[in-house]
């Protein structure tokens, strides 16, 4: 990494790094703003800093972290951003519009470890975890080149999801820092309870998440309520077994109203019989009882060379209606990008825009 990792420093750090430097404070919170708030892409372009701070920042220090490879556009406004990273690593970042607001799906690793069978990410094994900075270019890059490219206006809000690339509960740390500098108030304060990380379930890692401050909404990617079926679908269930992980999610701190995400992808004649459906049932009876859980239905997006296909229609409708007929709030998720390979469980860094 070429220099310091400024977009991974909150407007503290950046103030600190400042007088380190014998300056004042107040040029670090100016870096921050214009980074952050007026999204300028290099330190020569904020002018209020003097001339010889901008050259100095520009020589020693890495504000592109994100070399863009390509951008593919989807008929439905949702865009995939394939980067590299500066060791030439790919990562990708999804733009969703939603009305007004647009959510970022952001990933937390290059690769990923997890071995999820029904994925693509997975065929790429991990590469390496991504620096705090890194998580952060991702959102400045998008909502820069929003404005830049697509002269569209800037959203009127944004939200977060930790669901692309990579496990972020992998990557803790990096993870978590990077999002109390997006929430920083004098940056894009882009606030917890408007973010979303998602797991394949690292049961020690959602303890420790429930116990921080200022944390992100939980979801957890299910998929099979049995432990023999899991196991089969994604590895991390012979580590942490469901009771453990119903047990975390039992333990887990919620907010009044607040629900853990419970992500099921519907795979055809896999895991979406009627038998299933009541097995999710079962075991999420604890939770239920709480009210403490909700369940979204991830129609399978295929990935060539894996042996799964999606649920017919009217099988995804019939699972949904067992669910919610015990009162059990289950959403489908409308699959958004597919036709750039931009759905979940669908990048691998690919750069053909279509199948
Ligand atoms: N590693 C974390 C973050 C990635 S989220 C996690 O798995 O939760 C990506 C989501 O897409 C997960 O819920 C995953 O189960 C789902 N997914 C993976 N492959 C998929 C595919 N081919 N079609 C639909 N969803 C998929």
């Amino acid at each position: 990494m070429a220099g310091h990792d400024l977009l991974g420093f909150t407007c503290q750090q950046m103030c600190a790094f400042m007088v380190e430097r014998g300056l004042p404070a107040y040029r670090g919170r100016q870096l921050f703003q214009a980074l952050h708030r007026r999204l300028v892409e290099t330190p020569e372009a904020a002018l209020e800093l003097p001339r010889a701070l901008r050259t100095g920042l520009a020589a020693e220090s890495d504000l592109r972290p994100l070399s863009l490879m390509e951008v593919f556009e989807a008929a439905d406004g949702t865009r995939r951003y394939l980067f590299t990273v500066r060791d030439g690593h790919a990562i990708e970042t999804v733009w969703i519009p939603d009305g007004g607001r647009i959510t970022l799906c952001l990933s937390s690793q290059a690769g990923c470890p997890m071995r999820c069978a029904f994925c693509a990410t997975a065929t790429l094994g991990l590469q390496r975890n991504l620096t705090a900075g890194e998580i952060v270019a991702q959102v400045l890059y998008v909502l820069r080149d929003a404005v830049h490219r697509w002269q569209q206006p800037r959203p009127a809000g944004v939200n977060l999801v930790l669901m692309g690339m990579g496990e972020p509960l992998l990557n803790y740390d990096h993870v978590l820092h990077a999002l109390r500098v997006l929430a920083d108030p004098e940056g894009l304060h882009i606030v917890p309870r408007r973010v979303t990380l998602s797991t394949v379930g690292i049961v020690p890692r959602i303890i420790a998440l429930g116990r921080e401050p200022d944390r992100p909404r939980l979801a957890v990617s299910l998929t099979a309520a049995t432990d023999e079926l899991r196991a089969r679908l994604m590895p991390v269930n012979l580590t942490y077994p469901l009771e453990a992980l119903r047990e975390a999610c039992l333990m887990f701190p919620r907010q009044p109203g607040e629900r853990i995400t419970f992500e099921y992808v519907l795979l055809d004649g896999v895991n979406d019989a009627d038998e299933q459906a009541r097995a999710l049932l079962r075991w999420l009876a604890p939770l239920r009882a709480r009210e403490a859980a909700k369940v979204n239905l991830i129609p399978h997006n295929p990935v060539p060379g894996l042996p799964f296909q999606p649920s017919p229609p009217e099988r995804v409708l019939r699972f949904q209606a067992l669910l919610r007929a015990k009162g059990l709030p289950t959403y489908l998720r409308r699959p958004r990008g597919r036709d750039i390979f931009a759905a979940c469980g669908m990048l691998a860094a690919t750069s053909r825009p279509s199948a």
